[in-house]
């Protein structure tokens, strides 16, 4: 069967063609920049790219270009040879806890929790929308990436403010990047050959998010209502004190929406010494930079703070997960952020840590109780083996 994933975007829409008689990936590719006079549509086939550039008004036409891109390059003959199409979704509130098929119902579900994630469920029900009109008897499933966090307990998951705003608005912790945590965490138990792991995994991109998993459930995780909370990020402050906000909006007659932007694009390592790019940073610092090298020890001691909490909380970990852009490849981020930590059971060895691979590397020392594991994520072959699995054969 083929299963097809689509991460429909604000402005992108990002796909990927899977044979999942081997969990392979077969073709990929994107559309970007729709709504603009240069847009770029563009698959990857068997070692063959096609690339078209034209303007692409919407999603309706970016989804068609794509389905007649699918098919030009020969990876479908038709569309109705898709066996299913799994749609990442970021935010699926309290309703979903698992992946499902959609329906009417669903669809609106996911409508309904607009206001939670604006930019993103409008993008991702566009997606649907038109997957479900184009190819009316292939089956759409939707994967949320607030899933895997639906089993953080009450107590974890409140926010200490009057109970209405839980009740009327859903405001509380829902947390994201929860397919890449739980594929990270089933791929370690494999490794392992332990079944119900305690795990802390972090995923380190230009968002990054860390989780706490006990007996392969999830009992906690850095972000929050919104993908701002926790770590400091590539542009996104993580957690602050809330007062600050006020103080500044006081101080600079800042509204809601500058406060917005100043939390979500001008902070983290941007805020702090003026680059996003984390590999960006580390030459800054290598060559002096002052605030480079302070945004470096900050995100760490961040991602420090978190282990140590969340040690605390799962009780034996037997295992800690670095994944993503920077948790796969940045040696020194790995290193300054599990450099100390021999007095919970943690110790890297830095010559493993100098490796690269695309497979699972183990870097901690053998004497380490807590193994550190550095594990490539696939988030989108997650969400087809969820899709499969849900569609059966
Ligand atoms: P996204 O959240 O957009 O998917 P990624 O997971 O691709 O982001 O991570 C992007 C981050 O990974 C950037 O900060 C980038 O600098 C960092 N990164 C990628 N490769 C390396 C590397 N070799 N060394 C250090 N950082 C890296």
């Amino acid at each position: 069967m083929k299963i097809l994933v689509l991460n429909s975007g604000s402005s992108s829409i990002k796909f990927q063609l899977f044979q999942m008689d081997d969990n392979r990936s077969i073709a990929s590719g994107l559309v970007e920049q729709i709504g603009e006079n240069d847009s770029l549509a563009k698959i990857e086939y068997n070692g063959t790219v096609i690339e078209k550039r034209e303007p692409i008004a919407d999603h309706k036409i970016g989804l068609k270009i794509m389905n007649q891109l699918l098919i030009e390059s020969t990876a479908i003959s038709s569309l109705n040879e898709l066996g299913g199409v799994g749609h990442r979704i970021v935010q699926g509130g309290g309703s979903f806890s698992e992946p499902v098929i959609v329906d009417e119902a669903v669809a609106k579900e996911i409508e309904n929790l607009i206001p939670l994630a604006p930019l993103h469920n409008r993008a991702h029900l566009n997606g649907i929308e038109v997957m479900m009109e184009e190819i009316p008897n292939v089956k759409q499933v939707v994967v949320f990436d607030t899933a895997f966090h639906a089993t953080i307990p009450k107590y974890a998951h409140m926010y200490a403010i009057p109970y209405k705003y839980y009740e009327t608005d859903g405001v509380r912790k829902y947390g994201f990047h929860g397919t890449s945590h739980k594929y990270v965490v089933e791929e370690a138990s494999k490794y392992l050959g332990i079944e119900n792991l305690n795990a802390i995994t972090l995923h380190l991109g230009n968002g990054a998010s860390m989780a706490a998993v006990k007996d392969g459930k999830c009992i906690d995780t850095s972000m929050g209502l919104t993908p701002l909370a926790g770590l400091m990020m590539g542009t996104r402050s993580g957690d602050i004190d809330p007062a600050l906000l006020f103080y500044l909006g006081r101080k600079y007659d800042l509204n809601i929406e500058d406060l917005d932007e100043l939390l979500n694009k001008k902070s983290g390592l941007k805020g702090v010494c003026g680059s996003n790019d984390m590999r960006e940073v580390e030459s800054m610092a290598d060559k002096g930079d002052e605030n480079a090298q302070l945004a470096l020890d900050m995100f760490a001691y961040r991602i420090k703070k978190y282990i140590g909490s969340y040690n605390a909380i799962i009780g034996k970990t037997d295992c800690i997960i670095f994944t993503g852009g920077i948790g796969e490849n940045d040696i020194d981020t790995r290193a300054r952020s599990c450099s100390e930590l021999e007095h919970i059971g943690m110790e890297l060895d830095l010559v493993k840590n100098n490796q690269r691979s695309k497979e699972i590397l183990e870097i901690s020392s053998k004497n380490s109780k807590i193994k550190i594991l550095v594990i490539p994520t696939n988030e989108e072959l997650e969400i087809a083996m969820q899709t499969y699995s849900l569609l059966g054969t």
